[in-house]
């Protein structure tokens, strides 16, 4: 990328790293979001309005992972049960 030479390599597969903004544009003035357009959510999973939920690599966190990504998914709907629940 910074030289803009290219070159043939022999391999048999590839990641794509396609970068970090999360797509979250369609939530933007709704939920919160930090500068990095990355949805703020607490301990629950809960964003700024209650009863919506994010979870995963779209939220503000320090470290994205497959295991951490599946904890908040799982954090987020037991959240959204009781939370439900509630409201009944
Ligand atoms: C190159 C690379 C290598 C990685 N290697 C590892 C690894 O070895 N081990 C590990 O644990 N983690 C790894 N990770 C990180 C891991 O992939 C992520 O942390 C994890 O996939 C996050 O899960 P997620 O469900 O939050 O997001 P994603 O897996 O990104 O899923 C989000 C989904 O939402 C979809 N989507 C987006 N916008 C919309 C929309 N508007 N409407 C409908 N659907 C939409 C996307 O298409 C996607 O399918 C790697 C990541 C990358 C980029």
């Amino acid at each position: 990328m910074k030289t803009h030479e290219f070159s043939e390599m022999n391999i048999d597969g590839v990641f794509i790293l396609i970068g970090y903004i999360p797509n979250t544009e369609m939530f933007e003035g709704i939920v919160e979001l930090t500068n990095r357009k990355e949805i703020i959510a607490t301990r629950d999973m809960e964003t700024n309005i209650p009863g919506v939920f994010a979870a995963g690599d779209c939220t503000a966190k320090k470290y994205r992972q497959v295991t951490t990504a599946v904890a908040d998914g799982t954090i987020a709907g037991l959240a959204a049960v009781e939370y439900l629940s509630y409201k009944k």
